[in-house]
Protein backbone atom coordinates (compact mmCIF):
# COMPACT_ATOMS: atom_id res chain seq x y z
CA UNK A 1 0.00 0.00 0.00
CA UNK A 2 1.54 3.93 -0.73
CA UNK A 3 1.85 5.77 1.60
CA UNK A 4 -0.41 8.87 0.91
CA UNK A 5 1.60 12.36 0.98
CA UNK A 6 0.08 15.32 3.36
CA UNK A 7 -2.17 17.75 1.60
CA UNK A 8 0.75 20.59 1.31
CA UNK A 9 2.90 18.40 0.24
CA UNK A 10 1.30 17.68 -3.11
CA UNK A 11 0.02 21.14 -3.62
CA UNK A 12 3.91 22.36 -4.49
CA UNK A 13 4.72 18.99 -5.79
CA UNK A 14 6.50 19.31 -9.24
CA UNK A 15 3.95 18.01 -12.16
CA UNK A 16 6.10 15.19 -14.48
CA UNK A 17 6.20 15.80 -17.42
CA UNK A 18 7.97 12.59 -18.95
CA UNK A 19 10.79 12.36 -21.43
CA UNK A 20 8.35 14.07 -24.76
CA UNK A 21 6.84 17.01 -22.27
CA UNK A 22 10.59 18.00 -21.15
CA UNK A 23 11.67 17.89 -24.95
CA UNK A 24 9.16 20.13 -25.90
CA UNK A 25 8.74 22.35 -22.83
CA UNK A 26 10.87 25.25 -23.94
CA UNK A 27 8.70 25.82 -27.36
CA UNK A 28 5.29 24.65 -25.80
CA UNK A 29 3.35 27.96 -25.60
CA UNK A 30 4.07 27.93 -29.75
CA UNK A 31 1.42 25.35 -29.69
CA UNK A 32 -1.32 27.69 -28.96
CA UNK A 33 -0.25 30.79 -31.46
CA UNK A 34 0.01 27.84 -34.61
CA UNK A 35 -3.17 26.26 -33.61
CA UNK A 36 -5.14 29.47 -33.90
CA UNK A 37 -3.26 30.18 -37.39
CA UNK A 38 -5.74 27.42 -38.48
CA UNK A 39 -8.73 28.36 -36.50
CA UNK A 40 -12.09 31.13 -38.07
CA UNK A 41 -10.66 34.81 -37.20
CA UNK A 42 -12.78 36.79 -34.16
CA UNK A 43 -11.88 40.22 -35.32
CA UNK A 44 -14.47 42.65 -35.31
CA UNK A 45 -15.09 44.86 -37.45
CA UNK A 46 -16.91 47.90 -36.33
CA UNK A 47 -17.47 50.46 -36.79
CA UNK A 48 -17.87 49.24 -40.48
CA UNK A 49 -19.55 45.92 -39.64
CA UNK A 50 -22.14 46.13 -36.15
CA UNK A 51 -21.44 43.34 -34.24
CA UNK A 52 -23.93 40.48 -33.25
CA UNK A 53 -25.71 41.82 -30.06
CA UNK A 54 -27.76 39.21 -28.08
CA UNK A 55 -31.33 39.72 -28.51
CA UNK A 56 -31.95 40.76 -24.57
CA UNK A 57 -29.21 43.08 -24.63
CA UNK A 58 -29.73 45.92 -22.26
CA UNK A 59 -29.40 49.01 -24.61
CA UNK A 60 -31.16 52.44 -25.15
CA UNK A 61 -34.79 52.66 -24.09
CA UNK A 62 -37.93 51.96 -26.16
CA UNK A 63 -41.16 53.71 -25.52
CA UNK A 64 -43.57 51.59 -27.57
CA UNK A 65 -47.11 51.85 -29.67
CA UNK A 66 -50.05 49.80 -29.96
CA UNK A 67 -50.69 48.51 -33.34
CA UNK A 68 -53.23 51.63 -34.10
CA UNK A 69 -50.26 53.70 -33.68
CA UNK A 70 -51.27 55.03 -29.95
CA UNK A 71 -48.64 54.99 -27.23
CA UNK A 72 -48.49 52.54 -24.31
CA UNK A 73 -46.66 54.73 -21.86
CA UNK A 74 -49.45 56.58 -19.94
CA UNK A 75 -47.48 58.67 -17.47
CA UNK A 76 -47.49 56.87 -14.41
CA UNK A 77 -43.97 57.38 -13.55
CA UNK A 78 -43.90 53.97 -11.91
CA UNK A 79 -40.41 53.58 -13.82
CA UNK A 80 -38.87 56.72 -12.55
CA UNK A 81 -39.67 55.84 -9.03
CA UNK A 82 -38.01 52.32 -9.86
CA UNK A 83 -34.91 53.85 -11.39
CA UNK A 84 -31.78 53.00 -8.59
CA UNK A 85 -30.16 55.71 -10.35
CA UNK A 86 -32.72 58.28 -10.48
CA UNK A 87 -32.09 58.53 -14.62
CA UNK A 88 -35.58 59.12 -16.20
CA UNK A 89 -37.91 61.89 -15.67
CA UNK A 90 -41.69 61.08 -16.48
CA UNK A 91 -44.04 64.07 -16.48
CA UNK A 92 -47.78 62.94 -17.12
CA UNK A 93 -50.72 65.22 -18.94
CA UNK A 94 -54.38 64.11 -20.01
CA UNK A 95 -55.75 63.07 -22.90
CA UNK A 96 -58.41 64.79 -24.39
CA UNK A 97 -61.13 64.14 -27.30
CA UNK A 98 -59.08 66.37 -29.39
CA UNK A 99 -55.66 65.09 -28.40
CA UNK A 100 -55.47 61.26 -27.68
CA UNK A 101 -52.09 60.22 -27.32
CA UNK A 102 -52.93 56.83 -25.20
CA UNK A 103 -55.64 54.78 -24.48
CA UNK A 104 -57.07 55.84 -20.90
CA UNK A 105 -56.83 59.40 -19.13
CA UNK A 106 -53.27 60.14 -19.52
CA UNK A 107 -50.31 60.13 -21.58
CA UNK A 108 -46.27 60.75 -21.56
CA UNK A 109 -45.56 64.49 -22.18
CA UNK A 110 -42.46 64.19 -21.24
CA UNK A 111 -40.18 61.38 -20.90
CA UNK A 112 -36.53 61.89 -20.30
CA UNK A 113 -33.75 59.64 -19.74
CA UNK A 114 -30.22 60.53 -18.81
CA UNK A 115 -27.98 58.17 -20.09
CA UNK A 116 -24.56 59.57 -18.06
CA UNK A 117 -26.53 58.43 -14.57
CA UNK A 118 -28.40 55.19 -16.19
CA UNK A 119 -26.78 51.77 -15.27
CA UNK A 120 -28.95 49.50 -17.97
CA UNK A 121 -30.04 47.35 -14.79
CA UNK A 122 -33.65 47.09 -16.59
CA UNK A 123 -35.84 47.89 -13.37
CA UNK A 124 -37.60 50.47 -15.18
CA UNK A 125 -38.63 48.21 -17.38
CA UNK A 126 -40.16 45.55 -14.71
CA UNK A 127 -42.08 48.69 -13.09
CA UNK A 128 -44.05 49.48 -16.20
CA UNK A 129 -47.41 48.12 -16.09
CA UNK A 130 -48.09 48.67 -19.79
CA UNK A 131 -45.43 47.26 -21.27
CA UNK A 132 -44.40 50.64 -22.83
CA UNK A 133 -40.74 50.83 -22.03
CA UNK A 134 -38.49 48.41 -23.10
CA UNK A 135 -34.45 48.28 -23.82
CA UNK A 136 -33.29 47.97 -27.47
CA UNK A 137 -29.98 46.56 -28.48
CA UNK A 138 -28.55 50.20 -29.58
CA UNK A 139 -25.54 50.32 -27.45
CA UNK A 140 -24.08 53.44 -29.25
CA UNK A 141 -24.71 55.99 -26.54
CA UNK A 142 -21.55 58.43 -26.77
CA UNK A 143 -21.49 62.12 -27.63
CA UNK A 144 -19.60 64.94 -27.07
CA UNK A 145 -21.99 67.13 -24.97
CA UNK A 146 -23.31 65.99 -21.64
CA UNK A 147 -26.57 67.01 -21.95
CA UNK A 148 -26.60 65.26 -25.67
CA UNK A 149 -26.93 62.46 -23.38
CA UNK A 150 -30.36 63.04 -21.58
CA UNK A 151 -32.46 61.80 -24.30
CA UNK A 152 -35.98 63.25 -25.17
CA UNK A 153 -39.35 61.09 -25.71
CA UNK A 154 -38.99 61.80 -29.54
CA UNK A 155 -35.48 60.17 -29.28
CA UNK A 156 -36.90 56.97 -27.62
CA UNK A 157 -40.57 56.90 -28.77
CA UNK A 158 -40.94 53.96 -31.66
CA UNK A 159 -41.16 54.56 -34.84
CA UNK A 160 -44.61 54.09 -36.41
CA UNK A 161 -44.28 50.45 -38.27
CA UNK A 162 -46.45 50.53 -41.56
CA UNK A 163 -49.95 51.08 -41.32
CA UNK A 164 -50.16 52.77 -37.83
CA UNK A 165 -51.94 56.36 -37.60
CA UNK A 166 -49.83 58.52 -36.19
CA UNK A 167 -51.14 59.77 -32.76
CA UNK A 168 -52.92 61.74 -31.64
CA UNK A 169 -56.12 60.06 -32.76
CA UNK A 170 -59.52 58.55 -30.85
CA UNK A 171 -59.55 55.02 -29.56
CA UNK A 172 -60.44 52.33 -31.33
CA UNK A 173 -64.82 52.59 -30.62
CA UNK A 174 -66.20 50.70 -28.39
CA UNK A 175 -62.73 49.44 -26.65
CA UNK A 176 -61.54 50.13 -23.02
CA UNK A 177 -57.57 51.05 -22.39
CA UNK A 178 -57.62 47.25 -20.50
CA UNK A 179 -58.66 45.88 -24.08
CA UNK A 180 -55.92 47.65 -25.51
CA UNK A 181 -53.47 46.27 -22.87
CA UNK A 182 -54.91 42.79 -23.51
CA UNK A 183 -53.69 42.87 -26.76
CA UNK A 184 -57.39 43.65 -28.64
CA UNK A 185 -56.00 46.06 -31.10
CA UNK A 186 -54.56 44.46 -34.39
CA UNK A 187 -54.54 48.08 -36.04
CA UNK A 188 -56.22 51.49 -37.01
CA UNK A 189 -60.19 51.60 -37.69
CA UNK A 190 -61.69 53.36 -40.20
CA UNK A 191 -63.21 56.07 -37.84
CA UNK A 192 -59.98 56.49 -36.68
CA UNK A 193 -58.63 57.17 -40.45
CA UNK A 194 -61.81 59.53 -40.93
CA UNK A 195 -60.72 61.54 -37.43
CA UNK A 196 -56.84 61.97 -38.76
CA UNK A 197 -58.18 62.98 -42.19
CA UNK A 198 -60.79 65.52 -40.90
CA UNK A 199 -58.38 66.90 -38.50
CA UNK A 200 -54.73 66.44 -39.71
CA UNK A 201 -55.62 65.87 -43.64
CA UNK A 202 -51.35 66.23 -44.63
CA UNK A 203 -50.99 63.46 -42.24
CA UNK A 204 -48.22 61.32 -43.28
CA UNK A 205 -49.10 58.23 -42.40
CA UNK A 206 -52.67 58.42 -43.52
CA UNK A 207 -52.22 56.85 -46.71
CA UNK A 208 -50.64 53.85 -45.61
CA UNK A 209 -53.16 53.43 -42.69
CA UNK A 210 -56.14 53.83 -44.58
CA UNK A 211 -54.93 51.42 -46.95
CA UNK A 212 -54.41 49.17 -43.92
CA UNK A 213 -57.82 49.10 -43.12
CA UNK A 214 -58.61 48.42 -46.82
CA UNK A 215 -56.64 45.19 -46.55
CA UNK A 216 -57.66 43.72 -43.17
CA UNK A 217 -61.40 44.36 -44.58
CA UNK A 218 -61.14 42.29 -47.56
CA UNK A 219 -59.11 39.86 -45.48
CA UNK A 220 -62.67 39.67 -42.75
CA UNK A 221 -64.43 39.48 -46.00
CA UNK A 222 -62.68 35.92 -47.23
S1 LIG B 1 -32.08 50.74 -16.81
FE1 LIG B 1 -31.92 50.96 -14.55
S2 LIG B 1 -30.67 52.79 -14.26
FE2 LIG B 1 -31.34 52.85 -16.39
S3 LIG B 1 -33.20 54.09 -16.36
FE3 LIG B 1 -33.85 51.94 -16.13
S4 LIG B 1 -33.97 51.58 -13.91
FE4 LIG B 1 -32.78 53.49 -14.23
S1 LIG C 1 -42.95 53.92 -19.34
FE1 LIG C 1 -44.38 52.60 -18.21
S2 LIG C 1 -43.87 52.92 -16.04
FE2 LIG C 1 -42.94 54.62 -17.17
S3 LIG C 1 -44.46 56.28 -17.10
FE3 LIG C 1 -44.81 55.13 -19.00
S4 LIG C 1 -46.37 53.60 -18.47
FE4 LIG C 1 -45.52 54.35 -16.53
Amino acid sequence: MTEQKPADEMLYEHDPKGFLGELFAPVAGYGVTITSFFRPTVTEQYPFEGPYVMPRFHGRHQLNRYADGLEKCIGCELCAWACPADAILVEAANNTPEAQYAPGERYGRVYQVNYLRCIFCGLCMEACPTRALTMSTDFELADYKRADLIFEKPQILAPLEEGMLAAPHPMVEGLTDGDYYRGEVTGPTQAQVDWVREHRPEDPTLQAAAKAVVDKTQEAAK
